[in-house]
């Protein structure tokens, strides 16, 4: 993949830009998605520059994930929904636009506003083969 070094998140982080904020901490950042699914459409990202989720560190990894219960808490209460996605795109072919990780907290409201979903599921031929790549990818990777 080949994509742009420094991204529109680089420069609201750097206050270059503005955004509307909502949330920060030493690694977080949340604020208004600008074409949001739905209103309350937020994105967290770390401050951290790095274009895929599987690039983060486990610092900034440990810190989204500390927010973004809460901040899922927030959205809920705004957009008065108990439904909602967290969406998480890695590489242009999977719909990431911005090179800078970023998760959405989309609202799913009772009008159909919020993320649509194709979903074409299917099974695997081999569940176990499948299961022994993963284990020994994860080997060769500790944590
Ligand atoms: P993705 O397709 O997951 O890369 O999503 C990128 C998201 O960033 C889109 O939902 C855009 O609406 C949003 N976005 C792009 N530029 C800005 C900006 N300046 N402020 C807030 N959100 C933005």
């Amino acid at each position: 993949m080949s994509e742009p070094s420094t991204t529109i998140f680089d420069e609201i982080l750097a206050g270059d830009i503005p955004c509307h904020r909502v949330y920060e901490d030493d690694h977080v950042l949340a604020f208004l998605d600008i074409n949001p699914l739905s209103p309350g459409h937020l994105l967290v990202i770390p401050k951290e520059a790095k274009a895929h989720l599987h690039q983060l560190s486990d610092e900034s990894a440990a810190a989204v994930g500390r927010a973004l219960p809460r901040l899922c808490r927030a959205v809920m209460q705004v957009s008065g929904s108990s439904a909602y996605n967290v969406l998480q795109n890695n590489g242009a072919s999977a719909h990431q636009a911005v090179f800078h990780v970023h998760f959405h907290i989309i609202p799913k409201l009772e009008d159909g506003r919020g993320l649509g979903i194709h979903w074409p599921a299917a099974a695997l031929e081999s569940p176990e083969e499948m299961v022994e790549g993963l284990r020994s990818a994860l080997e060769r990777d500790p944590s």
